[in-house]
């Protein structure tokens, strides 16, 4: 398999082979072309499977696009995110954080950027004003910890009104921690008409009813 064939742009491409992915893995060749016709996602997946590059790689070609459009329609306005990825843990959020951010710097140094993205990280267990700062000039990609994106919601310090995508990353373990009744308010915070990623490693039960619930006739992948 090739990444040649999964429908990401010249410029997406090259990324990959800069950041030193030769082939796609099994979720990446499933999911991209999945992601990049717009249907929802439910990968069952582990961690060191590729499954975040296997939504970013998609998301941020769409993000760049939807910005061009905008630009070349000449909307202005504040950059509100297009994309919230939610996650159990700090960790993962940086994590997650690190795999857009170093495809966005790759597509700056190599001049394939039409425009600079923001990925703005924001998590529990430390001060909330910086993120509240960072989400003040704008942002394109938010991704978070469920409590602490509710918070900045509360602290209107983020708008979800132009979120178009939604992933869930690690979801059995959103529920394992207790993040149930924080997810559903997040979920009540979205726009209704949007893509769904739901990712998660096991699928018990509770895992599998968050899924149903959420998701609109998934493209379902087990790896
Ligand atoms: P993940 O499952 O998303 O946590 O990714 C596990 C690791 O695999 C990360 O270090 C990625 O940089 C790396 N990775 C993701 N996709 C590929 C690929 N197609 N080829 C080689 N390494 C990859």
């Amino acid at each position: 398999m090739s990444f040649a064939t999964l429908g990401l742009s010249p410029a997406l491409l090259r990324a990959v082979r800069v950041q030193g992915y030769h082939a796609p893995t099994a979720i990446q060749t499933e999911a991209i072309p999945a992601i990049l016709d717009g249907h929802d996602v439910l990968g069952l997946a582990q961690t060191g499977s590729g499954k975040t590059a296997a939504y970013a790689l998609p998301l941020l070609q769409h993000v760049y696009r939807h910005r061009l459009q905008s630009r070349e329609q000449g909307q202005a306005g504040p950059r509100l995110p297009l994309v919230v990825v939610v996650v159990p843990t700090r960790e993962l959020a940086v994590q997650v954080g690190e795999t857009f951010e170093g495809l966005v710097q790759i597509l700056r140094e190599t001049g394939d950027a039409p425009m600079s993205l923001k990925v703005t990280l924001a998590f529990g267990g430390v001060s909330i004003n910086p993120q509240l700062m960072a989400l003040r000039g704008g942002s394109d990609i938010v991704v978070a910890t469920p409590g602490r994106l509710l918070d900045l919601l509360a602290h209107r310090g983020l708008s979800l009104a132009d979120v178009g995508c939604l992933v869930l990353d690690e979801a059995d373990r959103l529920l394992d921690l207790g993040f149930s009744e924080e997810m559903q308010r997040v979920l009540e915070a979205l726009p209704e008409h949007r893509q769904n990623l739901f990712f998660s490693a096991t699928f018990a039960k509770p895992v599998e009813a968050l899924a149903q619930a959420l998701l609109q006739a998934p493209v379902r992948i087990e790896i």
